[in-house]
């Protein structure tokens, strides 16, 4: 069974609080393959280009991420669904670039920040294997978005100008 949850909103302090690791034997256990497959749903449901497991109220360090021609991201390039389990990233490079994003917990609304705009993922699987994939601008900006809600960090903390800060329907009247 494939669920849609709730999905948990900017002022719920589960949002801010540091998500647990699970160990490769637990990723094998049907309650998380459920999640995983709910995490998946709701996503797609949703429209996320990617939902970290604390925005389903769950404190476990598992994210999805997934684009193929999401109405959220009009402009926006598609790439393959992606399970992150206990993920790390790495910056490859220096280069940032202006990243503007929305969240499923912030709904309707857009800001600007930086990201890295190449990174290197490694993680396990939902299968519990472990992978590593070199990631570039929107899904590298898309995991590092996901990996801070693992660490209780929304897009908002990372704006430095907040004057960014606006409405999704402005955003794509003005800025898109
Ligand atoms: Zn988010």
């Amino acid at each position: 069974m494939k669920n849609i949850l709730p999905v948990i909103k900017m002022g719920h302090p589960n949002l801010r609080k540091t998500a647990q690791p699970i160990s490769t034997d637990q990723i094998q256990t049907p309650e998380y393959q459920q999640l995983i497959d709910n995490l998946i749903t709701t996503m797609r449901a949703e429209d996320g280009a990617g939902i970290a497991a604390p925005q389903v109220d769950v404190l476990a360090r598992i994210f999805v991420m997934e684009v193929d021609n999401n109405p959220r991201y009009p402009d926006k390039p598609s790439f393959p669904l992606l399970v992150a389990i206990n993920p790390e990233i790495k910056p490859i490079g220096e280069e940032q670039l202006d990243s503007w994003e929305g969240c499923l917990s912030i709904p309707n609304i857009r800001g600007n920040l930086k990201r890295w705009a190449q990174v290197k993922i490694t993680g396990y699987d939902r299968f519990g294997n472990f992978f590593e994939k070199e990631l570039s601008d929107f899904a590298s900006v898309v995991a590092q978005h996901e990996l801070d809600h693992l660490n209780g960090v929304l897009f908002i903390d990372r704006m430095t100008d907040m004057k960014t800060l606006c409405f999704r329907e402005e955003f794509e009247r003005f800025y898109l």
